[in-house]
């Protein structure tokens, strides 16, 4: 075993595959992966026990991890994730976009599950790890990037329920990642879910908890049943406030031209605040587009879609950017976004959040991280 000492100046012990795959394997994987079916050749884990901190960290093949049967992730779901992307610059670099803001938010979450917390540097420092033994994977093609997925989970074992885990497991995989449109990019439809509540007042709806995307799936099939792409998330009490879209954040375009304004539902606590949301609360201004953060309800949806004040709406996060929203159902009915077709103010937002990430438009923010 030997080791390697990251940018942030961590040290991680580095067991290098002998099962690579080769050069032509890779680029075959590379040429059409899809999103989270393919996986880099290494993995990071740290671990943690009370008492002592984070310590053992290291790059090692990609590989199963084994538990015994009464470890307390399969239990009671101790587990929270993160969602960021590694970029292939033009100039051959290695960048993140803003991973300091995703390991702020890992940190929120282990708070509100009782879980650890990592410093910034070793969140970073996993990552600069992992790319140093796995650069190749990050694709070079337009619109490619490897989606890198940190996660964290109890490792005790033993059946009580009176405390959280004293021991947890951090661990970072890859996977390559195309485009998440192939064919360009078309609108979704929205199923509005009233029978069903993602998150509710003093709940998990903040954190990028496991168990979120659990309670979800019931409401997303019933979505596809409904013959639509995404489940749209209500508040849990009135079940009439729109609070975000699948695992995306939702914005509302308003009026149109230099008249055209933002709108997103605030973080109340019940929805995840996502760092693309916060991404465009920043750049839209820039272009002249005011954004407010504030709520929307049902009703206003689908009157102002009606009467065309509403001109166009999309969802954002980390693995498709921003999707325009064309079409909206529920129990009482259904509507049209706009003319059905990505609108501008969507589409000049994405190109230029999509080209500062890829590095073609300059980065004025300081959300750019070179890893490599
Ligand atoms: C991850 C996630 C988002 C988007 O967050 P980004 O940081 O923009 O990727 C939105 N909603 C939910 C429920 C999520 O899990």
């Amino acid at each position: 075993m030997n080791s390697s000492t990251t940018k942030s100046g961590l040290t991680f012990d580095i067991q290098p595959s002998d099962q690579r795959r080769t050069p032509q394997e890779r680029a075959a994987l590379l040429d059409n992966p899809g999103f989270g079916n393919v996986f880099t050749d290494h993995m990071v884990t740290i671990r943690y026990t009370e008492g002592k901190g984070w310590y053992d960290a290291r790059v090692e093949p990609y590989a199963p991890l084994s538990f015994d049967p009464a470890s307390a992730n399969l239990h009671y779901a101790q587990e929270i994730f993160e969602g960021l992307k590694a970029y292939r610059h033009p100039d051959g670099t290695i960048a993140c976009f803003r991973p300091e803001a995703n390991a702020a938010r890992m940190n929120r979450s282990a708070r509100r599950m009782a879980m650890p917390e990592l410093d910034e540097e070793l969140f970073t420092g996993a990552i600069e790890a992992l790319l140093g033994q796995d650069a190749d994977w990050v694709p070079s093609q337009e619109d490619s990037s490897l989606y890198l997925r940190p996660f964290m989970f109890a490792t005790d074992v033993g059946l009580g329920v009176n405390h959280p885990s004293r021991s947890y497991m951090f661990v970072l995989i890859a996977s390559p990642s195309g485009p998440y449109f192939s064919g360009g990019i078309k609108p979704v439809s929205v199923w509005l879910s009233e029978d069903y509540t993602r998150a509710a007042p003093g709940g998990t709806g903040e954190a990028k908890f496991a168990g979120n995307y659990a309670a979800s799936f019931v409401a997303q099939a019933q979505a596809l049943e409904q013959g639509c792409d995404q489940v749209v998330w209500l508040d849990g009490v009135e079940h009439r406030w729109v609070e975000e879209m699948g695992g995306m954040n939702l914005f509302f375009v308003f009026g149109s031209g230099d008249g055209a304004r933002l709108r997103t539902p605030a973080l109340t606590g019940t929805l995840l605040p996502g760092v693309t949301r916060d991404s465009l609360l920043t750049l839209a201004p820039e272009f002249g587009i005011p954004v407010e953060e504030g709520r929307i309800s049902t009703d206003e949806w689908r009157s102002a879609a009606e009467s065309g004040e509403l001109t166009e709406v999309f969802a954002c996060g980390t693995a498709a950017v921003i999707t325009p929203v064309g079409y909206v159902k529920s129990s009482h009915g259904e509507f049209r976004i706009g003319d059905g077709t990505p609108g501008p103010v969507t589409m000049r937002l994405r190109e230029e959040l999509v080209g500062i990430q890829y590095g073609s438009r300059p980065d004025t923010h300081g959300w750019i991280r070179d890893m490599v």
